[in-house]
């Protein structure tokens, strides 16, 4: 009854159509299997390291090593945690009472006080082990601070969480049990298809040659990272996956079995070399999980409804001796967590070796001290300042709520401090605050009790945008001569959008993000324009934005993924905008195959030829006919492990659409200085070759006030001299070049 290996990662489909398609992927299969096939070593690593771990195991099981020790609290093994619980301030920043609600659930299973192991097989009942171990919050941080064992933190990867966010947050993997939740888990180097996701992973103790395959032998990857939405089962864990339900509330359990080096009871470390074998023992793979009280299991037990197989009922290896049926509710096979209920005695002896070896410095005297888990009593710290904004960009006179998150401790008294903001000076918990004046503000928060203070400042924090910089459609955005300083990037990971020669839809230039190396799978790319103001444009006839754009996906030939030769496919977006960008509206969405523009997905780096770019537009008529001001629209691409995709021919325009030989806006390189005009300023331009040009001002009736130009120019950059003595009165002026192909309008003060 013995079987091998391996998979630590717990895969499923998020489908909202449950009684079709509930599947869950061996992910962490294919992980292993690709370390196997790059470095067929790794088995007899495996194998010395097994060897040598059935002997901690057999000295464990002597008990009177545990037994002898003053570590023990109340007969158990007493394990600090600390929970960092990585956001960007959305529900993925689950509770504290999540959090705790999460170990006292993790403690029940692992004393065996779950009132579900009355559904456990008959036969396999003397086997359930009361596993003597308690998880406890760490009450004193690495720095000797007081903690309450929960680290709130800001950051984006929390949408594609892996090593790295174990590697960068981790406090001493000596001193505690570190917990990671996420919003999503993405591992470096697997495509996951739509819908799937990730519920949890652990590499195994990092002496551990799997572990050290996988993680590249860093001992500071080591813990568990989980799904913040598999945590316990409250708060977002009532809703695993957007599934309405809470379908996997152990996997925290399994995880931290993997932790203690438990593997599944499924699997085969030969997978990786061996056509097609079976979790079931055979000659060439005998090991299963190398425990002897789980009987063997073919493949893992996967429910495809909501309801669990009745235990007992499923024996997919006969050759065990005696022929036992499948353990399905074993905590480290794969069935909901709902359907599981024990961890075996054998289970157990590999947690006792494990820790009276390599974990043995967490339960010691001097670390329960250290970390402060002696001390049952609620946690007294100070509070740790933290807050955010519904929204960071508004337009003049809009209204900002804040929201106090602060944590580590009950916030008694705090104060806020709003420069630019009315009130500027508030006490309450959320406060709404209104900005009217133009600028780029910061947001200041004290917060205390009586174990101490502490205060967090985000500068340059809040962004009140001025309508009077709206620059003047219509918009030819060719990437000619790069990407101007009113456009915004915004880039979370990786690679982002740059402007490139490589290829253009007209012209020699286009924007790209090169996608199919070097960025972050799952992290958003922003191309976002400036404020618009559209009201030099005709209602007559419908105003679209028109671009062009090229995409191919990426074959991945032999290499990992849900199969062995996966196709990996992105996601665009274009939304838009009409309230400085406080709110976006999804124009456009392509996604998978209907994104890309050839014919087939690409094995390298994709460079469009002339025939790859699609025409695309959107109708955005009703912001000319209704507000005319302060439209934006932003490309937002969202990598899945795709490849490059190109924009070019940016166009809002309601004439025809505008290809070859146009000016864009940014190429004429419209200046007025000083602007507002007080006495002589002058209107710079470049002209990228000859044409007539006519410079006019107009007053904001759209009456022509004066003609500063009016002649063939050459190629160049142009100045034209404009006096205060041409206006009539103080006001709005608009400065119009027209040259061959087109009209470009920059709006003007005189005082
Ligand atoms: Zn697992």
């Amino acid at each position: 009854m013995k079987k091998l290996l391996i998979i630590n990662l717990l895969i499923l489909f998020a489908n909202l159509l449950l009684s079709q398609s509930l599947v869950k992927i061996l992910a962490d299969d294919l992980l292993i299997r690709k370390k196997v096939k790059e470095d067929s070593s790794l088995i007899d690593r495996y194998i010395e390291y097994e060897k040598r771990f059935k002997l901690l195991v057999d000295e464990a099981q002597l008990n009177t090593w545990i037994i002898k020790t003053d570590t023990l609290i109340n007969g158990k093994r007493v394990i600090p945690v600390v929970v960092h619980v990585i956001h960007t301030y959305g529900p993925e920043n689950i509770s504290d009472a999540q959090v705790i609600d999460a170990i006292q659930k993790l403690n029940i299973d692992f004393a065996k006080q779950n009132a579900d192991t009355a559904q456990t097989y008959h036969l396999f009942k003397p086997r359930a082990a009361n596993c003597a171990i308690e998880f406890r919050l760490a009450k004193i941080d690495p720095n000797g601070n007081c903690t309450n064992g929960i680290n709130h933190i800001y950051d984006p990867q929390t949408n594609w969480g892996y090593f790295n966010t174990m590697k960068q947050y981790h406090w001493p993997t000596d001193k505690y049990m570190n917990v990671f939740a996420v919003n999503f888990i993405y591992p470096e180097g697997i495509v996951l298809p739509d819908g799937a996701f990730i519920g949890g992973m652990s590499p195994f103790p990092p002496n551990n040659p799997l572990s050290q395959a996988l993680t590249g032998g860093d001992p500071d990857i080591d813990g568990v990272l989980i799904r913040q939405d598999c945590m316990g089962t409250i708060g977002t864990a009532t809703n695993v996956g957007g599934m309405g339900i809470n379908l996997v509330n152990r996997t925290f359990t399994h995880e931290v079995g993997h932790y203690l080096n438990l593997y599944h009871p499924f699997q085969n470390l030969m997978l990786g070399l061996l056509p097609a074998p079976s979790g079931c023992p055979s000659f060439l793979a005998p090991n299963g999980d190398e425990v002897n009280d789980t009987p063997p299991v073919a493949a893992a037990t996967q429910n495809t409804s909501l309801d669990c197989f009745v235990p007992g009922s499923r024996n997919t290896c006969t050759q065990d001796n005696p022929d036992e049926p499948d353990m399905i509710e074993n905590y480290m096979d794969y069935q909901w967590g709902y359907c599981t209920n024990i961890f075996t005695n054998g289970q157990k002896a590999r947690m006792d070796a494990v820790l009276i070896g390599i974990r043995r410095p967490l339960w010691s005297k001097e670390n329960l001290i250290a970390t402060g888990v002696l001390d049952t009593n609620p946690s007294q710290c100070a509070p740790i300042a933290d807050f955010y904004a519904n929204y960071t960009t508004i337009c003049t006179g809009d209204a900002v709520n804040f929201y106090d998150v602060s944590y580590n401790g009950f916030v008694e008294n705090r104060t806020w401090s709003f420069s630019g903001g009315n009130p500027s000076i508030s006490t309450a918990a959320n406060p709404t605050v209104i900005y009217d004046t133009p600028g780029i503000y910061a947001v200041t928060l004290t917060v205390e009790n009586s174990n101490g203070q502490h205060t967090k400042t985000k500068t340059s924090y809040i962004k009140v945008m001025d309508p009077v910089n709206n620059i003047y459609a219509p918009l030819i955005q060719g990437f000619e001569s790069g990407i101007n300083n009113d456009w915004t990037i915004v880039n979370e990971a990786g690679n982002t959008w740059q402007v490139t020669d490589t290829a253009s839809a007209s012209g020699i230039k286009s924007a790209r993000i090169l996608n199919f190396a070097g960025n972050q799978a799952n992290s958003k790319d922003e191309l976002i324009s400036p404020m618009i103001n559209l009201t030099s444009l005709s209602t007559s006839v419908i105003l679209k934005l028109k671009f062009k754009y090229a995409y191919a996906g990426k074959i991945i030939p032999g290499t990992m993924g849900l199969t062995e030769n996966d196709t990996a496919y992105d996601k665009m977006r274009l939304l838009v905008s009409a309230n400085c960008g406080k709110t976006w509206t999804v124009k456009w969405s392509k996604v998978n195959e209907a994104l890309q523009t050839v014919a087939t997905p690409k094995q390298n780096s994709f460079k469009p030829t002339a025939n790859d770019w699609r025409s695309d537009s959107i109708n955005i008529h009703i912001y000319l006919t209704q507000q005319k001001t302060n439209f934006q629209f932003k490309f937002e691409f969202t990598s899945n492990g795709g490849n490059n995709i190109y924009i070019d021919d940016i166009n809002i325009d309601n004439g025809t659409y505008v290809s070859m030989n146009e000016y864009s806006r940014d190429l004429i390189d419209l200046k007025v200085y000083p602007n507002p005009v007080t006495g002589t300023s002058v209107v710079e331009f470049y002209l990228p070759y000859e044409s007539s040009t006519l410079v006019e001002i107009y007053d904001i009736l759209g009456n022509l006030v004066n003609t500063l130009e009016n002649s063939r120019l050459n190629m160049g950059i142009h100045r034209v001299e404009l006096m205060k003595q041409m206006f009539n009165s103080s006001g709005t002026y608009f400065v119009r070049i027209t040259t061959n192909e087109h009209s470009f309008v920059k709006q003007i003060l005189v005082h």
